[in-house]
């Protein structure tokens, strides 16, 4: 499968069960899983998820945003455990285009992608074991092993 590299964007072919083997970036030699959150904006979002094949699930938050901010340690605590889906945030204000590009009214919201598909969203404030749950539900609703 296809991960691109958070830290230079480059394309890395991976076998699927060597994920939980820590695979390095070819280019920059970086660690492809990070288990923990990735920052996207609008220069590097298309590439990452056009040619993602891990779902990615995106926080979408703003500095000024209480709630956001509250949940924050909850996605990051997701994202610790589950190396084959790729947690990213987007600061809504400094994206804006982004922002309307999803379409967002309030905040958090978090929207889970397959590629440039949207599957699924959900707004406000979730802990973590709620998070996962509803993560759960939905990589099963659509098939993602
Ligand atoms: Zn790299």
């Amino acid at each position: 499968m296809i991960i691109v590299c958070p830290s230079c964007s480059a394309k890395n072919r991976v076998p699927k069960d060597a994920i939980s083997e820590q695979p390095a970036c070819g280019q920059c030699h970086q660690g492809l899983i990070r288990l923990e959150p990735i920052e996207l904006n609008e220069q590097n979002f298309s590439q990452f998820i056009q040619n993602s094949d891990l779902p990615i699930l995106i926080d979408l938050w703003a500095e000024w945003c209480g709630p956001c901010k509250i949940m924050a340690p909850h996605f990051a605590e997701c994202a610790k455990q589950n190396p084959t889906v790729i947690f990213a945030k987007i600061d809504t204000e400094a994206n804006p285009r982004l922002s309307q590009a999803f379409n967002i009214r309030s905040i958090p919201t978090i929207v889970l992608m397959n590629k440039t598909t949207e599957v699924a969203r959900t707004s406000g404030v979730m802990r973590a074991n709620q998070m996962q749950q509803w993560l759960d539900q939905q990589l099963n609703t659509h098939n993602w092993s």
